[in-house]
């Protein structure tokens, strides 16, 4: 998958595609007015719908399967992805 690909090169860590879960849920659905976050230890990422194909806001995600290190450190934060895509 090119945007995986694109943030274990950028971030220089690994981590299997298939090791994590995708759910798309109804626009909405998701808590606290989130558009997209990655649930631990399932490693199940939640995208709505209407974000699906916002690269931004996947590649966010990703990279917190990536570097599990709490919050956006950066690097590689800011440097890979953006930290606007994270949620309120
Ligand atoms: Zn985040």
């Amino acid at each position: 998958m090119q945007w995986w690909d694109e943030m274990e090169e950028c971030s220089r860590k690994e981590a299997a595609f298939k090791s994590v879960d995708w759910w798309i849920v109804p626009s909405g659905d998701l808590k606290n007015g989130l558009i997209g976050f990655l649930h631990r230890p399932s490693d199940a990422i939640y995208l709505d719908v209407a974000h699906v194909y916002a690269k931004g806001i996947v590649q966010h995600e990703i990279l917190h399967v990536l570097d599990t290190r709490p919050g956006h450190p950066v690097p590689p934060w800011e440097v890979c992805a953006p930290t606007w895509a994270m949620l309120p």
